[in-house]
């Protein structure tokens, strides 16, 4: 319950701190992708010019996840989806201010709930959900980004052969997700309990800002990889 308090008073703060002219920032911005429904289907070809996997985080935040992974992944074009512009902002501003910032990756600022608008079927080929706000109200459920609303758009835009690897401290979201996973037929292909000290899942990992935080004050990361 505490945490549920502390993240809705995070939520609200992210909220509060809405700033002056994002969504006009954010519309003009070359590292965003306007209207990306005319870009369904035509993701590698229209944006990326090449034909590697598309990877992408929904509920990216401030980007850091995104923008480092990208880095270090030339081979791989990945796809940050942020619901709210003055969060997105951040992201970009972080991405102007580079020397060179990665040429394969792109952000969209829209609701998730509209993803299978924006990609087509086998489009994509991973998915990040990264400390997904977790809801706590049954009544507002479906908006959890791991629920089997979610789930049923993710299947509809993601390769047959194709993954979702989610990451959150929340251990009730996690029990969920996992739940949800399950009823709806997904193979739980990898589950730690404690991320940060499982050798094996860690070796790739990209710390997320709220992983960085949330770790930081000792609280276990929890992680499942799962597909069809
Ligand atoms: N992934 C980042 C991290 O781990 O540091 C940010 C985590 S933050 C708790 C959750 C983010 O997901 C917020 O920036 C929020 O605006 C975004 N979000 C929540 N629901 C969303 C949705 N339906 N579509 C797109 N973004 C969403």
């Amino acid at each position: 319950i505490l945490y549920f308090r502390e993240n809705r008073k995070d939520m609200t703060q992210m909220r509060l701190r809405n700033i002056t002219g994002s969504r006009e920032m954010i519309a003009e911005n070359s590292f965003c992708i306007h209207e990306p429904e005319k870009m369904k289907g035509k993701w590698k070809k229209d944006i990326f010019n090449n034909d590697n996997p598309v990877h992408i985080e929904i509920g990216s935040g401030k980007g850091r996840f995104i923008t480092e992974i990208a880095l270090k992944r030339c081979d791989i074009d990945y796809v940050g989806i942020e619901k709210y512009s003055s969060v997105l902002l951040r992201a970009v501003k972080k991405l102007g201010s580079m020397e060179s910032a990665p040429e394969n990756l792109v952000f969209i600022r829209m609701d998730a709930e509209y993803i299978t608008d924006v990609f087509d079927s086998e489009e994509v080929d991973l998915i990040y959900l990264n400390f997904s706000d977790p809801w706590p109200k049954a009544r507002h459920s479906k908006r959890r980004l791991p629920s089997a609303a979610f789930l049923d758009r993710y299947d509809r835009i993601l390769k047959k052969d194709g993954h979702i690897e989610f990451k959150t401290d929340n251990r009730d979201l996690f029990d969920f997700a996992i739940d949800e996973a399950k009823a709806a037929g997904w193979k739980i292909d990898k589950v730690s309990y404690d991320l940060h000290n499982d050798d094996e899942m860690m070796r790739d990992n990209v710390m997320t800002e709220y992983e960085e935080k949330f770790s930081s004050a000792g609280n276990p990361i929890f992680k499942y990889i799962i597909s069809r």
